[in-house]
């Protein structure tokens, strides 16, 4: 068999997830130059280029959420597939081992992690034979955030703020527009989409996936999908949703279309979105001995520009300190647009942590407290535990329990990404409580702000969804949501909604 093999697929799980592409990190680098930089958006992104560069230098995941592994491999004919399979797997479980991948593979009924990234469906792995005498193997790690945001429409169709969506290329223009401002700043924008005009359901979002494997830079070979890329990029940056949601002008740094036949009767656009943190790397290796011969995307002869110039994350003298445990007064003299550098005790909690906040008394006194909404890669270090990648998660999927766990342990932060909805708006006010966003995928750059880990709770749900005790300092922060109803997520979607009706497609 190949003795490479298994190294060179290791190698490209860890390049994958630590160290962006050149043509995103171009694309990037246009942004942080567009946005000036004292704005929210500005500050966001420096913050965003300061993480590329660190990871970077750490070989750690540039975002905890190191996302779905999915592999894209052409073999020779006669290679065997089974054996493949099986040494890619071996690379995800010991890239997971490595702290590379954080364990992301969950048993979809019980809830159990299986702590290594393999499991019924995990890794995502497909197969083609080609008539080329090398193996190329492809990987894309699409995180959950961004994953969430793809979109289906089954066109005609009547969308809020653009009206009907026929069947044609304005209609297939509206779903994605629509399908961006939906996501806001939910799926860490600036992103991408990959796009699919047709196929059946399943087929459409396989193939608007395949679509991000295109570098940002080129240019379709379809004169008719090459036009409509490039004016929804010309237009799209007019919604100003901008980086993190935050209002700004840079949106999207990519828009990649195909199309595939369809039956008469369905007419799909499928969207599938990526966010900044867009990780995507390939390798051709030799068919006899598994070794890297090159890489795609990436020429390693070429040595890598840092994101940034100088010291990074700038401070503009305006920042709050906050130190916590937080008062309710601090908290009532917040308001939206507000940077906070917070010192202290914080404690994280996603999905499994407010489940169990429902049903159980906490395992910490949380009076006080920020609540970071943060799944991060933890690994044991000794008889303790090290973090290396801390970004924040969105948070839109703890709308239905927020308000009551804030009522009932009196937190009075609940941080994360992307906002949260009416329901936590009106607690916040009702309780004394802000929202902080921060800078989604900034998984080195916080990391950096925790100065110990000091204990956790509930690690039966797995190191993402753990209660983990942190002691953090000058962690930075926008208040987006604060405790007098205002909501800078809720203006930024009204906004760019009527951006979207004027724009009259
Ligand atoms: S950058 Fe944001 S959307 Fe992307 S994987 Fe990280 S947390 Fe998820």
């Amino acid at each position: 068999m190949l003795p490479s093999f298994l190294e060179s697929v290791l190698q490209l799980v860890i390049r994958t997830s630590t160290d962006l592409p050149p043509d995103v990190r171009a694309a990037m680098k246009t942004a942080l130059g567009t946005e000036p930089a004292d704005t929210n958006a500005g500050q966001a992104l420096t913050i965003i280029a300061q993480n590329i560069d660190l990871a970077v230098d750490v070989e750690g995941a540039i975002c905890q959420d190191t996302g779905m592994p999915t592999f894209e491999v052409k073999v020779p004919v006669g290679a065997n597939q089974i054996w493949m399979r099986q040494q890619i797997r071996e690379a995800v479980a010991e890239a997971t081992r490595r702290g590379k991948l954080r364990p992301n593979s969950v048993d979809s009924i019980t809830g159990k992690n299986s702590g290594d990234n393999l499991g019924p469906g995990t890794p995502i792995v497909h197969f083609d034979q080609w008539e080329q005498d090398e193996i190329e193997i492809k990987l894309i790690l699409k995180g959950g955030g961004c994953e969430n945001t793809n979109a289906q429409y089954s066109v005609p169709v009547e969308l809020p703020h653009l009206g009907r969506a026929d069947r044609n290329l304005d209609g297939v223009k509206k779903c994605i527009l629509h399908a961006v401002w939906n996501a806001q700043g939910k799926g860490c924008s600036p992103g991408a989409v990959g796009v699919c005009i047709g196929g059946d359901r399943t087929a459409g979002y396989l193939h608007a996936k395949e679509q991000l494997f295109r570098t940002l830079d080129d240019v379709n070979p379809d004169p008719r999908l090459a036009e409509l890329e490039r004016s929804i990029m010309a237009e799209v940056n007019d919604l100003e949703i901008g980086a993190m949601g935050f209002g700004g002008k840079v949106t999207l740094i990519g828009c990649k279309i195909g199309a595939i036949n369809r039956l008469p009767a369905s007419f799909f656009v499928s969207v599938a979105y990526d966010c900044w943190a867009f990780r995507r790397l390939g390798v051709v290796l030799n068919p006899s001995t598994g070794a890297i011969e090159r890489w795609l995307y990436r020429d390693p002869s070429h040595p890598i520009i840092p994101m940034l110039d100088q010291a990074g994350f700038t401070r503009t003298g305006r920042e709050v300190r906050l130190q916590a445990p937080l008062s309710e007064e601090t908290i009532r003299s917040l308001k939206v647009g507000d940077v906070v550098l917070i010192s202290g005790r914080m404690f994280t909690g996603r999905d499994a942590v407010h489940s169990y906040l429902m049903k159980n008394e906490p395992p910490v006194d949380l009076r006080g407290s920020v609540l970071y909404h943060c799944g991060p890669v933890a690994v044991k270090s000794g008889e303790g535990w090290h973090i290396n990648a801390a970004g924040p998660t969105t948070s839109i999927r703890e709308e239905p329990y927020q308000g009551e766990v804030i009522k009932r342990y009196g937190i009075r932060a609940v941080m994360g990404k992307g906002g949260m909805g009416a329901k936590t708006l009106a607690a916040l006010k009702e309780h004394g409580a802000v929202y902080l966003n921060a800078i989604g995928g900034a998984a080195q750059f916080y990391a950096r702000a925790i100065k110990s880990v000091d204990g956790v709770s509930l690690l039966d749900f797995g190191t993402p969804e753990a209660m983990w005790h942190l002691t953090v300092e000058d962690f930075p922060a926008i208040v987006t949501m604060d405790a007098h109803g205002n909501s800078l997520h809720k203006d930024v979607e009204q906004a760019s909604g009527e951006h979207l009706e004027a724009m009259k497609i």
